[in-house]
C-alpha cells in the first residue's frame, strides 16, 4: 500500500497524546505552572469583561435584527397550499440528523417520512453555511455518513462545504426523502394530543400535520447569534452573518469586494475559513479578534483513486468501529498508566496539552512576519477549550498589506458607529461588516414549542435542569426523539454521534411497529438514572471552570450539573444504548391501541 493510501486508512485521531512518555527534553514543571497561570489570567480577563454566560449574545433576530436571519438562498422555495394530513415519522429539520435516521428507517421499511425544513433544501448546516472557504475539519471518510450505503467516496481528505451539501442532497434522493418533504417551513409548535396519542405539528406556513413519531433534528448549532454590541443597528454600511452569506453583495468569487473595506467580527472556526478568502479579494480587511483560535496544519489531499478502488462495501463501518475502539495501546503504555496516580496522569496530560499549544505558538512565530501580530494571534488556553482549527492560509493572511488584525485583547468590540466598529477610541471605517459570531448551542426545539403529556412545555420541564434518557428520550414526551442535544455524547466527529442516535431511534421505532405497540415513553426511573450518570461523569474534570469562555463551557457561566454533554466515552454511550434496547421493558412504558 502506498504511503498516501496508508494515511487514508487511518480514522482521525488528533488528540492522542501519549502522556505516559515523559521525555527527557521536557522543560521543568515550573514552566508548565507558569503557562497555566497565564491561561488562568487570560481567562479571568475575558470573564471580567463580559456579562455572565451567553448574555453577551442575542439570537433573538427580530425587528432591526431580522435581516440577519433571512435566508439569502431561499428564493427556490415555491408557494404551496397549507398541509392538513398525517405522516408516520416527522423530522423537524433536514440536516444530517434527519438524513441518517431516515436512511435507517427506510432499511426498516418505514415509508411515511416527512422532513420539515426551514431552508430551501436538505443539508442543515451545509445548506446555511456557504461562506467562502467553508469546509469540514473532520476527515471526510469519517465525517460523510452512509458511504457504505451510497457507494460514494469523498474527493478529498477534508471535504469542502459544497461537496458535503451536494452529498446531503444525494442521500435525500437515494432514500426518497424529497417526496413528502416541505421546505422554507419552520415548525412552531409540537403538541401531544392525548386522545389520539399523536403529535400535532404546526408550522409558520399554516400546516397542521399529525405524526405518530417526531424527531427533533434541528441541529446543534443552527440559530445564528450576534454579539450584543452597542450601535449594531446604527451601522450605515452593509452587514450579514457568516451563515447567511450575501453573495449578491460580495459577488460569487468576492470580486465585488476589490474596492471595499471589509470588517469581520469574531475569529472562531467560521471566520478562520472565511478570512483567507476575504484577505485575497478585499481592498482592506479588518479582523476584530476577542480570543484567537488555535490554528494547526491542515493535512489535506485529493483522494487517491487507487485507494478508492480498493474499498469494499462495509469499509466505512469498519473504520468507524476502529475509531470507536480508539488507538491500540501497547502493554508497556498500559503498565505505565496503571502505575500512575490520578494526579500524575492529570499533570502529564496537561503538560502534553501545553506542549501541543506551544507548538502552535511556534508555528505562528515562524509564519507571521509582524512580531506584535504574531503575539496577538497566540491562543492562551488548553487545546480543546475551543474548537481547534486547521488551516494553511489563515496565518499567512496576516502578512498581507491589506489585512489588519485588531486585537481587542479579550474585551471584544463593544461599540459600532455608523461608519464601523470602534475599539480603544479608534473608529474602523468599513463598507461591509460580517458577523462571525456563531450560533445558539444545542437547544432542543429551537424555534418550536414542544408540549407533552399534561400540557407540559419541554422548556418548563427542563427549568430545574435537563432531564432525558441518553439525551434522546424525555419522560412525558412519548414517541418523541431528540438528536444532537445535551446529555448525549458529543464527539469531534458529530456525524458519528448522529449516526448512533439515528440507529437507536430507528431501532426504537421498529420495536414499536413490530410489537403492536402504539407509543413508547421512557420511565421516570430510567430518566433519573441517566441524569445521574451524566452528573457523575461531568464531575470528572475541571475543564468548564478552567477554560477560557466559549460555547464549549457555556461562555464561562456556572451551569447546572446535568445541563451539558455526557462525558463518558463514545464506547460507553453506545454500550448504554445497546443495554437499553436489550431491555426495553425496563426503561420504557408502552401504550397499545
Ligand atoms: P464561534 O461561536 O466559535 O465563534 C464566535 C466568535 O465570535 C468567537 O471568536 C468570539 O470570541 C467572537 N466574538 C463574539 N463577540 C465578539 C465581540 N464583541 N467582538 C469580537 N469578537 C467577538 O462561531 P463559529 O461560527 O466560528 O463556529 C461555530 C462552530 O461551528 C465551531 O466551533 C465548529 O463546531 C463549527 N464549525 C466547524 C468548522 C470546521 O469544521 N472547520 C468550520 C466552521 C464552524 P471569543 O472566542 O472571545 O468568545
Amino acid at each position: 500500500m502506498s504511503v498516501m493510501a496508508d494515511k487514508q486508512e487511518k480514522p482521525q485521531d488528533i488528540f492522542n497524546f501519549d502522556y505516559t512518555h515523559d521525555g527527557q527534553e521536557r522543560p521543568p514543571q515550573e514552566y508548565y505552572e507558569q503557562v497555566k497561570e497565564k491561561f488562568a489570567s487570560e481567562r479571568d480577563l475575558r470573564l471580567d469583561y463580559r456579562p455572565p454566560g451567553t448574555d453577551n449574545y442575542t439570537s433573538n433576530l427580530t425587528g432591526d435584527l431580522a435581516k440577519y436571519a433571512v435566508d439569502p438562498y431561499g428564493h427556490e422555495v415555491e408557494d404551496r397550499e397549507a398541509l392538513n394530513d398525517s405522516v408516520e415519522v416527522l423530522f423537524i429539520g433536514g440536516g444530517f440528523s434527519a438524513l441518517l435516521t431516515s436512511a435507517r428507517l427506510r432499511e426498516k421499511g418505514v415509508e411515511s417520512i416527512r422532513i420539515v425544513e426551514r431552508g430551501a433544501d436538505v443539508g442543515g448546516t451545509w445548506y446555511w453555511n456557504r461562506y467562502p472557504g467553508v469546509a469540514c475539519d473532520v476527515v471526510a471518510y469519517d465525517y460523510l455518513p452512509l458511504l457504505d450505503e451510497t457507494g460514494y467516496v469523498p474527493s478529498r481528505h477534508y471535504a469542502g462545504g459544497q461537496e458535503i451539501y451536494e452529498y446531503c442532497k444525494m442521500i435525500a434522493e437515494r432514500f426518497d426523502l424529497y417526496d413528502l418533504a416541505v421546505f422554507g417551513t419552520t415548525v412552531i409548535s409540537t403538541l401531544w394530543d392525548e386522545e389520539s396519542e399523536t403529535w400535532i405539528v404546526e408550522t409558520d406556513q399554516g400546516d397542521r400535520i399529525s405524526a405518530r413519531f417526531v424527531v427533533c433534528a434541528n441541529g446543534t448549532l443552527s440559530k445564528p447569534r450576534l454579539a450584543k454590541i452597542e450601535g449594531v443597528e446604527q451601522f450605515a454600511g452593509h452587514s450579514f452573518h457568516t451563515s447567511r452569506w450575501d453573495y449578491q453583495y460580495t459577488g460569487s468569487n468576492l470580486e465585488n469586494l476589490r474596492d471595499k473595506r471589509v470588517g469581520i467580527i469574531g475569529t472562531g472556526a467560521s471566520a478562520v475559513q472565511a478570512i483567507p478568502e476575504l484577505g485575497k479579494m478585499a481592498k482592506e480587511l479588518y479582523v476584530f479578534q476577542r480570543t484567537p483560535s488555535s490554528i494547526d496544519v491542515r493535512d489535506d489531499w485529493e483522494t487517491d483513486p487507487e485507494w478508492a478502488a480498493t474499498l469494499e462495501p462495509g469499509w466505512q463501518a469498519e473504520r468507524r468501529s476502529r475509531a470507536i475502539e480508539g488507538p491500540r495501546v501497547s502493554d508497556a503504555v498500559k503498565a505505565r498508566r496503571a502505575a500512575m496516580s490520578q494526579e500524575e496522569k492529570v499533570r502529564r496530560q496537561e503538560n502534553a496539552n501545553i506542549d501541543a499549544m506551544m507548538r502552535i505558538h511556534n508555528r505562528i512565530d515562524e509564519v507571521v512576519e509582524n512580531p506584535a501580530t504574531a503575539q496577538s494571534l497566540k491562543p492562551w488556553y488548553m487545546l480543546m477549550c475551543k474548537r481547534p482549527c486547521f488551516h494553511n492560509d489563515y496565518l499567512p493572511t496576516f502578512n498581507r498589506p491589506n489585512v489588519t488584525l485588531v486585537d481587542t485583547e479579550g474585551q471584544g468590540i463593544t461599540q459600532i458607529n455608523a461608519n464601523g466598529p470602534v475599539f480603544d477610541g479608534v473608529e474602523y471605517e468599513v463598507d461591509v461588516l460580517i458577523y462571525a459570531t456563531g450560533f445558539e448551542v444545542q437547544q432542543t426545539g429551537i424555534y418550536n414549542q414542544i408540549i407533552g403529556e399534561g400540557g407540559l412545555d419541554l422548556n418548563a420541564k427542563y427549568s430545574d435542569g435537563i432531564r432525558t434518557l441518553l439525551g434522546i428520550h424525555s419522560q412525558g414526551y412519548p414517541n418523541l426523539f431528540i438528536m444532537g442535544g445535551y446529555q448525549a455524547f458529543f464527539a469531534f466527529n458529530l456525524t458519528d454521534v448522529l449516526n448512533s442516535q439515528g440507529e437507536h431511534i430507528a431501532e426504537c421505532i421498529d420495536f414499536v411497529r413490530q410489537n403492536n405497540i402504539h407509543s413508547l415513553d421512557c420511565t421516570h426511573q430510567a430518566e433519573e438514572q441517566w441524569v445521574q450518570e451524566v452528573i457523575d461523569h461531568r464531575g470528572k474534570t475541571n475543564r468548564n471552570r478552567d477554560c477560557t469562555p466559549g460555547y464549549y463551557n457555556f461562555e464561562g457561566a456556572d451551569n447546572r450539573r446535568q445541563d451539558g454533554n455526557y462525558n463518558g466515552t463514545m464506547k460507553q454511550y453506545l454500550g448504554h444504548m445497546s443495554e437499553i434496547r436489550e431491555n426495553m421493558a425496563d426503561h420504557f412504558v408502552f401504550t397499545h391501541r
